[in-house]
């Protein structure tokens, strides 16, 4: 339960109980997202006690009167996402804009730190066989970066850079070369850079001790890459990536930055270079079972990027190790 700055406790409370289009699911993973952390330390706001955590996955224990197609014992990931389908940004198609999102994905939502959770009908996937459960939590985050990906305009053979080798940025970097790019791959921790090699980046840049807009252009014969993700919070990253673009190229800023922050640009590189700026943020349902299917096929490598899996009692370490980058994506598991 997260009751104030920092403040992460075990609380016991009512086991929750389905409604009618409801389903209860016993929580057996739940990733930390970085959006959970601004949370705890008060880098976005938090007006209420409550349980954080929305990238679960579980076994369903209880179906509501009017849900149909499951049954209990099933393994299910929800999606937090509940989106209309009515309002005027839906049927453009444009669900991640949804003007009812955040209402009806806040109606009796429990966070996933916690041992039992539940889910509105029809919000969920059913999870593969032969995707785990640590797997499978792994969706709504895989989901955010196939939304990236597709604002990011990347063609075959395309030169990208990936600033930023977290969980997010390695997701990131295999949709990438999913798409058919060449992968330029950037960070500070070497641990971070070396796995990014292992997981397909063409060329590696530690910025600490290179320079990241000579290294890049020097890879890409003076010209700079076509689309660049950031995928890290922060003013350098962020005009790096848009120093590094060649003509018609892409900066898409993906993570949110905060502390809030200002960056002066100069506006005659977009300008004379046909340069586009943009950003991505949540995803579609249908991004959702994009990402699902992604990591069943084996398209997207979402285990090697696990470094810690923790029991519930110990989620405020958990927040602490992804706060300071001490590893890579923390799971908390409520059940073993
Ligand atoms: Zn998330
Ligand atoms: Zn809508």
């Amino acid at each position: 339960m997260l009751n104030g700055y920092m403040d992460l406790t075990i609380e016991e409370v009512e086991t929750p109980v389905a409604g009618e289009d409801e389903i209860v699911f016993k929580v057996m993973a739940c990733g930390i997202c970085p959006s959970d952390v601004r949370r705890w330390n008060g880098n976005r706001n938090v007006t209420h006690k409550r349980i954080l955590g929305h990238e679960s996955v579980g076994e369903v224990t209880e179906l509501g009167d009017k849900v149909e197609g499951l049954e209990v014992g099933d393994r299910i990931v929800r999606d937090w996402r509940n989106t209309c389908g009515t309002c005027y940004y839906c049927r453009k198609g444009l669900y991640n804009f949804c003007l009812e999102a955040e209402t009806l994905s806040r109606l009796g939502f429990l966070g996933g730190f916690c041992e039992y959770s539940k889910v509105k009908d029809p919000v969920y996937r059913k999870i593969p066989d032969n995707v785990s459960y640590d797997e499978a939590a792994f969706t709504e985050p895989l989901a955010c970066c196939i939304n990236g990906i597709h604002q990011s305009n990347i063609e075959m053979g395309d030169d990208v850079a990936i600033i930023g080798c977290g969980p997010i940025g390695l997701q990131l970097l295999q949709l990438s070369k999913a798409r058919g790019a060449r992968i330029i791959a950037i960070d500070l921790k070497e641990d971070r850079i070396q796995l990014a090699r292992k997981l397909g980046a063409h060329d590696i840049i530690n910025a600490r001790d290179q320079n990241t807009i000579q290294t890049v252009k020097d890879l890409t014969e003076g010209r700079g890459v076509n689309a660049s993700i950031v995928a890290v919070g922060g003013a350098i990253p962020i005009k790096n990536g848009l120093d590094i673009l060649d003509y018609e190229g892409t900066l898409n800023i993906f993570a949110g930055t905060y502390p809030k922050t200002e960056i002066p640009i100069d506006p005659n590189p977009p300008h004379y270079k046909h340069l586009k700026i943009t950003g991505s943020h949540d995803f579609t349902p249908h991004d959702f079972s994009t990402a699902l299917k992604l990591i069943e096929k084996g398209i997207v490598d979402v285990k090697s990027l696990i470094s810690h899996r923790l029991p519930l009692e110990e989620t405020q370490k958990g927040f602490e190790i992804v706060s300071k980058q001490e590893g890579l994506k923390v799971i908390i598991k409520p059940h073993q």
